[in-house]
C-alpha cells in the first residue's frame, strides 16, 4: 500500500541496548507500522517468541537475519555482551537488504558505530538510538560546555552543574572517565557526525517524567527526537514479561508463589543489570547489609567479577557462611543466580523497593511499576540517572556509591554493609519519608501508563514520527 510505513530497526547486542530496541520495533508494530528487525539467528533467539506472538495477534513484525559472508560468525549473543562488541561483519548484509528493500526508516543503535556511513551511502532515513533518558544527556551536555568539575582541588568536592532546571551536584569520583579526558566529555567527533546526518532520534522516556529535560533535549540538543517510552509497558502478558531479555534463570511460578506469600510492598529486588559483575568483596557487603536490614528480598545476582587468573567465575565465597539456608529457612530472601524475569518481579504487588544499578532501563521499569528505589549506581551514566531519582524525582535513597567505575575494570573500594543496610531500612521500614516517596513513585507509574495509551504523550510522539516519515514518503 503507498500510505503503509516500513520501519527497519537494527538492535545492538547486549541487555541494556537490544532489549529496549526490541520493545521499540514492537512498539511501532502496535502503531500499524510494518515493522522489521534486523538480527541474526542467535541474537534473535531471546525475542523470538515475542514477536511470534505479536505477529498471531495480527501485528506486522518479523525479524529479517543478515545474510552473513561464508565463514563469518555473528556477533556474540550474550545478554551481558560489551558495549565495544564488533559487529561490523553485519554491514555488507545491511547494505544489501537496505538496496533490496528500502524501507521508509531504520533505527539503530548508536554502537553500531561504522553503520551511518552504509546507510547514509545507501540513502535511507536514519534514526538513532541510544538508549538514554534526557536528564543524563542534558546533564552530559551541560558539563561538556561548562565543565565546572576541572575547578576541583578533590575527586570528593562537591560541584553544581550549571543551566541545570534543578540543583545537581555530583563529585569528580562520580563521573564517567571520558569526561575527565583531555576535551571532557566530547562525543568522539564521528558520532557526533553521525547524529547530525540523521533524521532524528528515538528516546526510551515520556513526557510528564523529565518535562524540563524533554523540552531542553529537544530544543537545544537533538535535531529531531521523539520521545516515546516507557517502551517496557508494551509487554502486556505473562509470558512476554516472564521471558524477556532471555530465559529467566527461575520458574515464574516459583518466583510467583515465593511472593503472592509476601505482604504487599513488604519485598526489595535487589539486581545490578544485565553488564555488571560485582566483585565477591562487594556481594559479601550486600549480603551482611541485606540480611541486617530484617527486609525480605529478591536478589538477582549477575555474573562475579574476577580477575581472569583468578578462576573460572564460578566462586560462591562471597556469601556469609550460612547465608543461603537462613534465607530457606526463614523464607526471607530469595537468591536468582542468573537471568531474573525482572518486570514480573517489579510488577508485583509485594514488591515495594527496588535497589538498583540506575541503568536507565532498569530506573524506567522501576518508575513504571511505581516502586521506589535505593541507588546503587556505579558505572555508564548512572551516577546521573541517580541524582535524577533522589534530587528530581524524589523517589529513591542513595546508598553512597562514590565511584564510577568501568564495566570491565577493577572496581575501588565496596560499598560497606551499613550504608547498604541503613538505606534499605529508610526505603523500607515504613517511615514518614519514604510514604511520600511510595506515593510520588505510585503518581508517576500511573503517569507512564497513560503515556503510552491512546491521547497520550509517547503514543502522540509515535504518531507524530510515523506522520513524518508518510509525509517523507511523498515528498
Ligand atoms: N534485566 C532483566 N533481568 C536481569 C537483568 C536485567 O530482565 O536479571 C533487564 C532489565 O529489565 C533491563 C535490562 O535488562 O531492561 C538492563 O538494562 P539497564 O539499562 O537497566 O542496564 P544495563 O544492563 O545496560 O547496565
Amino acid at each position: 500500500m503507498a500510505d503503509e510505513v516500513e520501519m527497519f530497526f537494527f538492535p545492538f547486542v547486549g541487555g541494556g541496548h537490544q532489549i529496549p530496541m526490541i520493545d521499540v520495533a514492537r512498539l511501532f508494530a502496535s502503531h500499524g507500522v510494518k515493522s522489521t528487525i534486523v538480527a541474526a539467528p542467535n541474537n534473535a533467539l531471546s525475542f523470538q517468541r515475542s514477536v511470534t506472538r505479536d505477529r498471531d495477534s495480527g501485528r506486522p513484525i518479523s525479524i529479517h537475519p543478515p545474510r552473513l559472508a561464508p565463514g563469518s560468525e555473528p556477533p556474540d549473543s550474550d545478554m551481558s555482551a560489551a558495549p565495544f562488541t564488533d559487529t561490523s561483519m553485519l554491514r555488507e548484509p545491511l547494505k544489501l537488504l537496505l538496496i533490496a528493500r528500502r524501507p521508509d526508516c531504520i533505527v539503530v543503535d548508536t554502537f553500531h558505530r561504522w553503520s551511518a556511513d552504509v546507510i547514509d551511502a545507501v540513502g535511507v532515513t536514519r534514526i538513532l538510538f541510544n538508549g538514554n533518558g534526557c536528564f543524563s544527556r542534558c546533564a552530559q551536555e551541560l558539563m561538556r560546555i561548562h565543565k565546572p568539575h576541572e575547578m576541583l582541588e578533590s575527586e570528593y568536592e562537591p560541584f553544581e552543574i550549571p543551566g541545570m532546571p534543578d540543583r545537581i551536584v555530583m563529585t569528580r569520583s562520580q563521573l564517567p572517565h571520558f569526561h575527565k579526558q583531555p576535551g571532557g566529555g566530547q562525543p568522539p567527533g564521528r558520532m557526533r557526525n553521525s547524529e547530525e546526518r540523521s533524521l532524528g532520534v528515538v528516546v526510551n522516556s515520556f513526557l510528564d517524567l523529565e518535562p524540563a529535560y524533554v523540552e531542553y533535549f529537544k530544543k537545544e540538543m537533538a535535531k529531531k527526537a521523539w520521545v516515546v517510552g516507557p517502551v517496557s509497558l508494551c509487554n502486556r502478558n505473562v509470558e512476554d514479561k516472564a521471558e524477556r531479555g532471555q530465559q529467566a534463570a527461575i520458574d515464574k511460578r516459583s518466583c510467583s508463589s515465593w511472593l503472592n506469600a509476601k505482604e504487599p510492598k513488604s519485598v526489595l529486588y535487589v539486581s545490578f543489570g544485565s553488564l555488571a559483575r560485582l566483585t565477591p568483596k562487594q556481594l559479601l557487603e550486600i549480603a551482611h547489609g541485606l540480611e541486617a536490614s530484617g527486609c525480605s528480598f529478591i536478589w538477582a545476582v549477575g555474573k562475579v567479577f574476577e580477575p581472569l587468573e583468578n578462576g573460572d567465575g564460578g566462586r560462591e565465597d562471597w556469601l556469609p557462611s550460612g547465608f543461603e539456608e537462613r534465607l530457606k529457612e526463614s523464607r526471607r530472601g530469595l537468591i536468582i543466580r542468573g537471568w531474573a524475569p525482572q518486570l514480573l518481579i517489579l510488577e508485583h504487588p509485594s514488591v515495594g523497593g527496588y535497589m538498583t544499578h540506575c541503568g536507565w532501563n532498569s530506573t524506567l521499569e522501576g518508575v513504571s511499576a511505581g516502586v521506589p528505589m535505593v541507588t546503587f549506581p556505579r558505572s555508564a551514566e548512572q551516577f546521573f540517572n541517580e541524582k535524577f531519582v533522589t534530587d528530581v524525582l524524589r523517589i529513591g535513597v542513595q546508598v553512597g556509591s562514590m565511584e564510577w567505575t568501568s564495566w570491565n575494570t577493577e572496581p575501588g573500594p565496596p560499598v560497606g554493609r551499613e550504608k547498604v543496610e541503613a538505606a534499605v531500612r529508610k526505603l523500607m521500614d515504613g517511615g514518614e519519608e519514604a510514604a511520600e516517596m511510595r506515593r510520588r513513585a505510585g503518581d508517576l507509574g500511573e503517569k507512564a501508563k497513560r503515556a503510552v495509551e491512546e491521547g497520550g504523550s509517547s503514543y502522540g510522539d509515535a504518531e507524530a514520527l510515523i506522520q513524518e516519515l508518510k509525509s517523507r514518503k511523498k515528498a
